[in-house]
């Protein structure tokens, strides 16, 4: 192909898509003269979720800037925290960010989960309907012009995930009032609601319980509150400390 040549200078967090950027910051890239700058950028291996501003010879230009020979380009990462208009923040995790899921509902952040592989049609369908933020670490996925917002979850490990997903969209944070089975907001109950739920022991120390509004799963202190309680209070201070 012997199209226009664009040179292409990445923001750093934007190599990890690009890796041939890594040494200079930049590639030489061939356009064939009709596609969209987005597009260009998107061909590259960056998912357009991760883009910020585009920048031509140092002016901001539109993503659908079509290139012309010898342009310089900058590619700057999306800006955080990032503002994700028109609807209440919420989310949508695909199937491989199950504790991701379970430590955002932890801490009140509506977060829808499929625990199966629904396929990308699917989700990005659902992320459309119900107006959520998809979350994955697939790019084919983050690729889909249905998706209602997404964003790319940079790292494997859930600390990260989680502090990532905080510093990126600053949620707020109501910890202690989701089910981390299911999304479901928690009500305070009796022991005698949740009875048939609790073994001897449980049902002999704790007299603090709430149950699920939409499974009825049981929740109390119990065994595994020490590490839940430290997830909390990481990302209240977290949250505090960016104020
Ligand atoms: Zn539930």
């Amino acid at each position: 192909m012997n199209g226009p040549e664009i040179d292409v200078e990445f923001a750093p967090e934007l190599h990890v898509f690009v890796p041939r950027a890594r040494q200079s910051g930049s590639v030489r890239a061939t356009t064939d003269g009709v596609s969209s700058l987005g597009h260009v950028v998107e061909s590259l291996g960056v998912p357009l979720t991760e883009v910020g501003v585009l920048l031509v010879d140092g002016r901001e230009v539109p993503f659908a800037h079509v290139p012309t020979a010898g342009e310089s380009v900058t590619v700057r990462a999306v800006a955080r925290p990032q503002q994700v208009p028109g609807a209440p923040l919420r989310f949508l995790l695909d199937v491989h960010l199950g504790t991701l899921a379970r430590r955002l509902r932890l801490l009140g952040v509506d977060t829808a989960y499929e625990s199966t592989d629904i396929g990308d049609p699917a989700l990005a369908a659902r992320s459309a309907a119900e107006r959520r933020v998809m979350l994955s670490r697939d790019r084919g996925l983050l690729r889909r012009r249905e998706l209602w917002a997404g964003a790319f979850v940079y790292s494997t490990r859930p600390e990260e995930q989680l502090r990532d997903v905080l510093e990126r969209f600053r949620p707020e944070l109501l910890p202690w009032t989701r089910c981390t089975a299911c999304n479901g907001m928690l009500r305070t109950a009796s022991k005698d609601e949740v009875a048939d739920q609790l073994k001897h022991g449980t049902h002999a120390t704790y007299d603090v319980f709430a149950r699920c509004g939409a499974c009825g799963r049981a929740y109390w202190k119990g065994a595994h509150h020490e590490q839940l309680e430290a997830i909390v209070e990481q990302a209240l201070a977290l949250r505090a400390e960016r104020r």
